[in-house]
């Protein structure tokens, strides 16, 4: 799960849908990176897009280790959040 460190990151914590991110902090880097195009591009084809691994560069740093810890990260983000949205529909 990414770190929780910003008003925006405890909001979105308990609220799918928050759409504010502040800038600089990385769990909003994720979140926004999470629900974002590139990401659900890179889903839909079952594997990175280009534009996603640039989104994942810019924000991880040129180190692909980064960028695969980074990418964990966006995927979990993925997850708690479908999950989120779930558990508000029952
Ligand atoms: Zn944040």
């Amino acid at each position: 799960m990414a770190q929780v460190t910003c008003p925006d990151c405890t909001a979105a914590a308990k609220k799918p849908y928050w759409g504010a991110y502040s800038a600089f902090c990385r769990g909003c880097e994720v979140r926004a990176l999470a629900s974002g195009q590139d990401f659900w591009r890179s889903v839909a084809a079952r594997e990175k897009t280009p534009g996603y691994l640039a989104a994942l560069a810019t924000i991880f740093g040129p180190e692909e280790k980064a960028q695969a810890a980074g990418h964990e990260l966006v995927k979990a983000e993925y997850q708690r959040r479908k999950r989120l949205i779930r558990e508000k529909q029952t």
